[in-house]
């Protein structure tokens, strides 16, 4: 169990009056409300369209994410930029970013490879308050959690993405919320049939979204 005032930080304090999206990543830019910080090179806040059709969250930066100060440039945002092709969906109008906001790694036993490290329950309670302001900031009708971790942190402990995955679920979030897989668990299929049928199911889940915007658009 964290210390106690270890639990209790968040980053609440810093959102900024009348918050913007450039005030919020300048903000965000300084954030020490978890030690995560620490290890990370830089601040990785959500990027993408100010009135966006989707937003899409993920778990956190990874390496190159990290490296790069961008959500989402690294192998798996290759995986997410081919399937949101697939679905019709333009990435200009989106908006992607992460319940953290900091790289969380280890190192690897053998070589100088980070590997990734899920964040823990405090840390993402901690960061919440920044998505929360992208989210009212935004307001995108849509949003999409990808992955599991994203998925639990926003819907519940007890959601699954294997069995709601593609579904859209009730939600204070946004009108329209559901959750599919993180593309990184395409790049971690054993095969290639299995990477292929995986990514055909995550272009499925996306589709989804993507007929959902269209009808929305049609009703505006
Ligand atoms: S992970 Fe979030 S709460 Fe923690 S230091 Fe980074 S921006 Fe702040």
């Amino acid at each position: 169990m964290p210390p106690r005032n270890q639990a209790q930080r968040t980053a609440a304090p810093l959102i900024p009056e009348k918050p913007t999206l450039s005030k919020l990543r300048d903000a965000a830019a300084r954030c020490r409300a978890c030690d995560l910080w620490k290890k990370a090179t830089q601040t990785v806040f959500g990027e993408g369209a100010s009135r966006p059709s989707l937003m899409l969250i993920g778990e956190q930066p990874g390496d190159k994410e990290d490296l790069a100060g961008h959500p989402f440039v690294g192998p798996a945002g290759h995986v997410l930029d081919e399937a949101l092709a697939a679905a019709g969906i333009d990435r200009s109008d989106v908006y992607l970013t992460n319940v953290v906001k900091h790289f969380n790694w280890v190192p690897a036993q053998r070589g100088k490879r980070r590997i990734h490290k899920k964040p823990r329950y405090s840390e993402i309670k901690a960061c919440r308050p920044w998505l929360d302001a992208e989210i009212a900031v935004t307001r995108p009708p849509v949003i999409v959690c990808l992955g599991a971790t994203a998925a639990q942190s926003l819907l519940g402990r007890e959601f699954s993405v294997m069995r709601d995955r593609g579904k859209f679920v009730p939600s204070e979030l946004a009108p329209f919320v559901m959750a599919t897989v993180h593309p990184s668990s395409i790049l971690r299929a054993p095969d290639d049939a299995s990477r292929q049928t995986q990514k055909q199911a995550f272009i499925v889940d996306l589709r989804i979204a993507a007929a959902q915007i269209t009808k929305l658009r049609r009703a505006a």
